[in-house]
């Protein structure tokens, strides 16, 4: 394992909004599942003009690793600029707790998005999928609809364009089209937030009201992928159910135990003060 530096706060300009819980650099909105599909739905559902896309990133300790390690703090910038960031895995909510600042619950993306779409159905609330191999959102969008009736996917996209430049804006000239007030955005981390953020403002000027990076939830969605039986995600062990079905991940799993070790660390740090 590479050594653990103890550099986390690269950037000075890296600043974390009032009321969040800082994880090593990334701040945390704590919050139930219900409390952020609420602010979501408050955002999109508003009365009047929104000028500004409601950005909702899901960072696990992955992408907390991810960002430590971009020397330009780019990505810092970028996470922590989201109008809700929630922990999306068992890690972050552990080193949270360990520093002294627990949050709520984590808060998994797939689920959290799952909650959006069910109330999205009931508000008729159109949502656009985008994100996946060819073929995957038009299936996860199938499959939506017959779970949430009345569910309003109004259009899909695969997630395999050039993410900048002329193929990225044409993906964004058929949202608009579409007139989509809520968009998936189910590209990987951290491309997802950084295309996110790079269009934010196109993707306002295209009506979309709210914008959630989901990872791989459309595999989920779609039935391609499983999420882990109920026993992994209670022990707090569904990476490793992920690394079980998908091997190659060792390479990317490889930051948890250095984000372990720097929370630990942090944490001892804090103790000493
Ligand atoms: N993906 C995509 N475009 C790309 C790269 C990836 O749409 O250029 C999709 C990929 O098909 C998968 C998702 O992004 O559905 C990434 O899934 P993963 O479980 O790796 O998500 P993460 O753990 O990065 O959030």
């Amino acid at each position: 394992m590479k050594a653990v530096s103890d550099n986390i706060n690269i950037n000075e300009k890296n600043t974390i909004k009032a009321g969040r819980i800082n994880v090593l650099g990334v701040g945390f909105d704590s919050v139930t599942l219900d409390e952020a599909a609420d602010r979501v739905m408050e955002h999109v559902t508003g009365e009047g003009t929104v000028s500004d896309v409601f950005t909702v990133y899901t960072p696990n300790s992955e992408i907390v690793e991810a960002c430590i390690n971009d020397e330009s703090g780019e990505l810092f910038k970028i996470i922590n600029s989201g109008s809700l960031v929630v922990p999306d895995g068992i890690g972050v909510v552990k080193a949270a707790a360990m520093l002294g600042t627990p949050v709520k619950e984590k808060v998994a993306g797939v689920e959290l998005g799952e909650e959006i779409l069910r109330r999205s159905a009931k508000a008729k609330i159109s949502v656009y999928f985008l994100g996946g191999k060819p073929g995957i959102a038009e299936l996860a969008a199938e499959k939506m609809k017959e779970k949430y009736p009345g569910l309003v996917i109004c259009g899909t996209a695969h997630g395999y364009f050039k993410k900048s430049g002329e193929e990225s804006d044409a993906e964004i000239a058929k949202i608009k089209a579409s007139g989509a007030a809520v968009l998936y955005v189910c590209l990987g981390a951290p491309t997802q937030e950084r295309w996110m953020y790079e269009n934010r403002e196109a993707l306002a000027a295209a009506g979309v009201r709210a914008a959630l990076g989901l990872g791989g939830s459309l595999d989920v969605y779609s039935g391609e992928a499983r999420r882990a039986p109920k026993i992994f995600i209670k022990l707090g062990i569904e990476w490793f159910y992920r690394l079980l079905c998908n091997p190659s991940r060792i390479g990317r799993m490889m930051a948890l135990p250095r984000f372990y070790v720097r929370a630990r660390r942090e944490a001892a740090r804090i103790r000493s003060k």
